[in-house]
This record gives C-alpha cells, structure tokens and sequence, in this order.
C-alpha cells in the first residue's frame, strides 16, 4: 500500500510527540498495556457471550519482549486484534475517547509539552521513545492479518502480512541515547518491571516477560548461572478488589488519573463493598477539577459496569443519577447478568436497586467530606456546586430534599461560604426569614440600600451570585420552615411595633403626596411607599411578590428569554428620614408640576441603583441637566 497521511490534528499531536521533551515519557508503556487490556477485555466478553469465539482464560495474556540488539521493546496481547478498516480507523486519527480534551488544550497551548503527560494520550505517546513503530494484528472476527508501519510525521503504511494467532503485537524500534535521555534504558528488565509495578500492578491479565534468573549452578557450587524464566510482573488483582487497608493513596490517584484520563488527582475517593441482595463493589471518584466539557452536551457521564470482574460496559448512565454526574468510576457486582445491554440497564429492577444504592452512598460521602474536609469540599462545590444546585430545580425540586444542605452560599457574615444549616443555627430569635440578595458580585449586593438597614438588625444575608440561586429556593420554598425572603422584594418586615406605628402615621399624614407620586409615575409603579428597608439612601426600588427585580434582569440579558417582555411589578419605595422626603413634601403643596420631575428622576435613579436599564435615558439626562441649571 501507498503511504497514507495522517489526519491533520493527529499529525500535531503526533509531531508533539516525536519532537517531546516531557520527562515523564515513560507512560507510553502504561498507555500500550492499557489499550492491549482493554483488547484482551472486548475479547474476554466476546468468549463469555459468544459460543463461538470461546478461549481459555488462561490464554488472556500480554508479552513483553525485551530484543537488546535490535533495541526493541515489544508489546504483544492476545486481545481482540484489529481488522486493516480498524487499524486504519482506530492508529491514523486521534482517538476519540480521552483526547477530545487533549486535542481542545492542544488548540490552546501549542508548545505546552507539560500538557502531554498529563493526559491519557494513548497510543501515540510510543512515539516519544520510538522513531519506528510496528503493529501486526489479527482480529477475532477473521483475518487476513495486517501491518502497519509508520515512522512518524510522513504517515503509515498498512499491508497484509502472516500472523495466525488472533490479537495485536506492536513492536517499538527505540531512539537513539542522546545526552538527556536515554532510551536503552526500556531495554533493561528491571527498568520495565518498575514501569509495569508502577502504573499496571491492577491490570487484570498477565504482564509477563522473559526474565533472567540467577541460579546455583549444579555442577559447582561455588557458582551461579543465568536463566531465563517467564515471570507475571503484575498482581493483577485488580485494584478495587483489594482490601482498603492495604491500598495507598497514592495507589488510587494512580488508577484515577490512568483510567480515567485525568491529570490531577481526585478530590474524593469512594471505595466500597455492599453485600446483600445485590452485593457490589464500587470504587468511584470525584474529579479534582472541572472537566472542560462538563456543562457541554458532548459530555458523557456514567460508571463503568463489570460483572464478576468482566468488563462489560462503559458510561452506563443509568447507575448515575444526573445530581451526581460529575463521580467517575466503576462498579463491580456478581450479581448481574453479564448478557446485559444498555436497553436492559434501563428497565431492569436490580439495576435500578443498584442506582438507588449507590447515589446513598454518595450522598453520604458527601455529607461526610463537608464535615471532615470543609476546604476540599468548597473546591468541590466551586467546581461542582452549579450541577447540585441544577438537581433542586429539575423535576420540579423532587430531589430537593436530599440535595439541600449540600449547597452552599456566601454571605454578608464572615464573606465565606454558609450552608443553610448554619445559617438557620445562627439566625438571632427574632428573625422569621432566611434573607437573600442576588446580584453578580459581593460588592455590588453590599451596595444595595437596603442592606445597611439589614446590617444594622445583625441579620445575615445569602449573596445570590448565580442565577440558578434563586430558581432553587423558589422550588424549595423554606428550609426547615424558614421561607426564604428576597431583601429587594415585597414587604421586609424590619420594623419595631412602636416604628411600625409611626410608619403607618407617616404614610397617612403623606397620603396625597404618595398618591400624586404613584400618579407622575403614570403606571410604571404599583405603588409609591414610604420604605421601612432605607437608611443612607432616598429611594429604592422593589418588586411586589412573584417576578423578582432579579429574575426581570436576568431575562433581560438572556438572549432567550429578551423581547418577551417579562417584568417584575415594582414599588417605589422612599426614606421619610431622607432631607429629600421634606423637599418633595414641601412641593406637593407649593409646586405639584416640579413633584412630577422630582419623582421621575428618583424613579430612574431607582432603576438604576437596581442595575435595571431605565426606559428613556435621553430624558432623564435632560432632566437632570434643567435640575442641575435651576438649582443655581
Ligand atoms: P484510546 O485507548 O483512548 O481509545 P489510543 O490512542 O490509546 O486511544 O488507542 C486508539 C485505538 O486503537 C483504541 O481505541 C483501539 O481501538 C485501538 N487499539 C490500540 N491498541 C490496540 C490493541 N493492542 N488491540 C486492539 N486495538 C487497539
Ligand atoms: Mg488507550
């Protein structure tokens, strides 16, 4: 066959590799072992499934072969081979699986060599430490068998060649020693049964290789001679199998990172056995960081299904509740048919059983790490929280009770982050609300009038900063029979009995004025009150109950939701201790047409305060301007 080229992405990547000058090139041996695992898996299922495709357990096996003089490293497995369609499918492009993020930093840091080891590059990262790579492969579906070749950046050739026995052998001609690196050192055995110890004790087949053994020399025995033996270098037990005690941590962010394609090591490790009706192991993770797709539909979330330690599948969705899409891992159970298909997965009692069992159990996990490990649990609410906070208002809040007091939210106490407990634990006797303000930062919501008042009652407030933050609490209402309360909204009930009086006296003594008010206003207010929530400020606005200011704002700027005109019902509210009170008094009796741009102008400033656009601003610029000249 004609040479090929490689697609274009891969050739970068590939280049990448070639010309790499990552330290940690040694992985390329944990990314070839794992893809002939993962073959010797397919084909371990197949034989389980399929009467005709039967082989012995025993057959199931990886060879590494050490050829000194002709500086190869070779990798062989009796898995599940590959057809030419397939090795032209599956070698001359990146592969989809755990280079999509690969491929997107690629795009972003073009000479960030760091990225290479940090990701499961797979099968190109051989080209780290060879200049020639080699693969004859055979499929279980039936042959001929096929080669290909390639030495890098000028493309591959795949031609039929002799090999009978199903499976995959792929032979890497080593690079020459340079001054920083030396790659004979994949020719030493004790090199490679490191690497294997290091990265690949879990694989569940053999790792086996010809070793040299010294041995007492039966003829004299003083001395000693060398033979060579074949030796498993891996327990292979695999790694969820053994008991916790005897598992280190660096031991499962290990497996994390080279299973599951990470580069940073999990935030949470949950590993456990149920024994029962449906007796399971489960060693699953929460990643340590956001995946760049997380919030994407491209994004894939599920476990991995293994019967009795077969492989069976991958993502299975429905072992996952979507709250906790973001725990990667994998579940182990004797119970389960190993004939079962995603269709099945759906429907299937004990799957379902299976689903409920595990989503306590991370529920738990969760509940224990924002006790024990507040910090690592804010990082993970920093990277997760908006997947949490989604699972309280979907299906109209069915899963809100258990997903409460797993949310977390700043507030004006201490500027940290507050759960609702806590914040319930420490509310003075007098308050009946759990008080909110929303707004896109900190800052801003500390600016808003009414807080100083608040401030003043020791009353804490819940920073809304998300969106999502106040969808939740109107599907939840209260929490533990607290309502929860926006401080821009409605009526706030801050007064003393005796402040509530003169209020209302206030209010009647200034009744024409606030009706001439709400009449200037000409229907863009409800209504025009004098305000128990102001301090330092004049006026503000608020909304009456149902649409918040905020969710008007946020619908604004929502390119979806703009133009459907929906807005909150608004109610000017104004300080009677303001000097500006006795002005506008003062003119409702001596100049009413001046009340009227008064009014307008407080109106606008209101709006504006609130972060809301103001209808007609070329307007109120010029009415500012006449104030401003008729004031001189
Ligand atoms: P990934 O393992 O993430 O899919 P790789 O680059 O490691 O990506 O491998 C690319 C693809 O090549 C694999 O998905 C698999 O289909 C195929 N492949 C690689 N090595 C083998 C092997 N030893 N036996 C069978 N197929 C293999
Ligand atoms: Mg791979």
């Amino acid at each position: 066959m004609a040479k090929k080229q490689f697609k274009a992405e891969s050739k970068r990547l590939l280049g990448l590799m070639i010309n790499s000058i990552y330290t940690n090139k040694e992985i390329f041996l944990r990314e070839l072992i794992s893809n002939a695992s993962d073959a010797l898996d397919k084909r371990h299922y197949l034989s389980l499934t399929d009467p005709s495709k039967k082989i012995d357990q025993s057959d199931l096996k990886i060879t590494l072969t050490i050829d000194k003089e002709n500086r190869q490293l070779i990798i062989e497995d009796t898995g599940i081979g590959m057809t030419a369609e397939e090795m032209e499918k599956n070698l001359g492009t990146i592969a989809k699986s755990g280079s999509a993020e690969f491929r997107a930093q690629l795009e972003k840091a073009e000479n960030n060599i760091d990225i290479i080891g940090q990701f499961g590059v797979g099968f190109y990262s051989a080209f780290m430490v060879a200049d020639k790579i080699t693969v004859e492969s055979l499929s279980v579906n039936g042959g001929p068998a096929h080669t290909w070749v390639s030495s890098g950046e000028d493309g591959y050739t795949i031609n039929e060649s002799e090999r009978d026995a199903v499976g995959t052998k792929i032979t890497l001609s080593l690079k020459e020693d340079t001054d920083d690196e030396k790659y004979s050192e994949y020719l030493e055995e004790y090199k490679i049964k490191d690497l294997v110890r290091k990265y690949s004790d879990y694989v569940r087949y053999p790792i086996q290789m010809e070793v040299t053994k010294s041995i007492p020399d039966p003829t004299d025995e003083k001395k000693t001679i060398d033979t060579k033996e074949m030796e498993t270098l891996n327990s292979m037990i695999p790694l969820w199998k053994k008991p916790k005690s005897e598992i280190k941590p660096e031991e499962y962010n290990e497996f994390y990172k080279a299973k599951y394609m990470d580069w940073e090591d999990p935030a949470r490790v949950m590993h456990y056995s149920v024994e029962g009706n449906l007796s399971y192991t489960a060693l699953m993770f929460i990643p340590g960081r956001t995946p760049y797709d997380f919030y994407y539909q491209t994004y894939e979330s599920g476990l991995q299904l293994y019967s009795k330690g077969v492989f069976i599948l991958d993502k299975a969705k429905d072992l996952l509740p979507d709250h906790f899409r973001f725990v990667t891992g994998l579940i182990d159970s004797d119970d389960l048919n190993l004939n079962i298909s995603r269709e099945i997965l759906q429907q299937d009692r004990q799957v379902k059983m299976l689903a409920r069992s595990i989503e306590k159990k991370i529920q738990s996990s969760l509940e224990d790490m924002l006790k024990d490990e507040r910090e690592n649990y804010e990082k993970f609410f920093d990277n997760f929280g908006l997947n949490l906070k989604y699972g309280i208002y979907k299906d109209y809040g069915i899963n809100k009770n258990k997903l409460q007091d797993l949310i977390l939210f700043h507030s004006s106490k201490e500027g940290k982050y507050v759960t609702l407990k806590e914040y319930v634990e420490r509310m003075p006797a007098d308050q009946k609300e759990i008080y909110y303000a929303c707004g896109s930062s900190a800052e801003e919501i500390e600016k808003l009038p009414v807080m100083s008042r608040i401030r003043d009652k020791g009353y804490e407030v819940l920073y809304f900063l998300d969106e999502r933050d106040e969808f939740c609490t109107q599907i939840m209402r209260d929490y533990d029979g607290k309502p929860f309360k926006s401080v821009t909204a409605g009526d706030l009930d801050l007064d003393s009995a005796e402040e509530k009086k003169e209020k209302e006296e206030k209010a009647e003594a200034n009744k024409d004025m606030l009706s001439a008010m709400k009449d200037a206003l000409d229907g863009k207010v409800k209504d025009v009150r004098i305000s128990s929530r102001l301090k330092d400020d004049p006026v503000c606005i608020v909304a009456d109950e149902g649409l918040s200011l905020e969710m008007e704002r946020y619908m604004a700027n929502d390119p979806m939701a703009k133009g459907q005109g929906m807005k909150a019902v608004k109610i000017l509210e104004i300080n009677p201790d303001h000097p500006v009170f006795a002005k506008l008094q003062a003119m409702n009796t001596e100049n009413p047409d001046r009340l009227k741009d008064y009014t307008d102008v407080l109106y606008n400033q209101a709006l504006l305060i609130a972060g809301l656009p103001i209808e007609d601003p070329a307007a109120y610029a010029r009415k500012i301007t006449e104030l401003m000249i008729r004031s001189n």
